[in-house]
């Protein structure tokens, strides 16, 4: 990656932690679901507002490092509008870009501005962080009970 995109995606991602998107509990929200990050501190609520299979509307409360509210952010920008399965998909490419080796190549032609986040790889600990949105969003859309921890 040069250093230009380097430069624009950390604006980006710094945009926004500053200005998250979505920063809020849904109203009349149908699904919730809670998750931490010990390592890090972060810990986040996610609700949704479930239309049939369709994700109405979704939010995100609490509080973290840049990295896990930007992905939380963004993570709610993408999804609201999607269907249960394309949120399915979309989370399974973006734990593919998150977790794969450094220096492995990358598609992120289905993951949009989501990109974004595809240097994280590069910082192991902060893998955690930028993940932990996404696997509190599975959660809340299908529920098995147990506590969201990235431990
Ligand atoms: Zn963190």
């Amino acid at each position: 990656m040069n250093g230009d995109i380097r430069e624009l995606y950390q604006e980006m991602i710094m945009d926004h932690n500053k200005n998250p998107r979505n920063f809020r509990a849904v109203k009349d929200a149908n699904r919730n679901a809670e998750g931490y990050n010990p390592l890090c501190g972060d810990h986040f609520k996610v609700s949704l507002l479930m239309d049939g299979d369709v994700i109405k509307d979704i939010g995100f409360e609490g509080a973290g490092c840049a990295i896990s509210k930007a992905s939380a952010s963004m993570m709610t920008a993408a999804l609201k509008g999607k269907t249960r399965r394309e949120a399915k998909a979309l989370f399974e490419e973006v734990h593919k870009m998150l977790s794969r080796k450094i220096g492995e190549p990358c598609d992120v032609s289905k993951v949009g501005k989501l990109a974004t986040l595809a240097g994280v790889c590069e910082f192991p600990a902060r893998v955690k962080c930028a993940s932990l949105a996404w696997h509190t969003m599975c959660e809340a859309l299908d529920p098995t009970g147990k506590q969201v921890t990235t431990e």
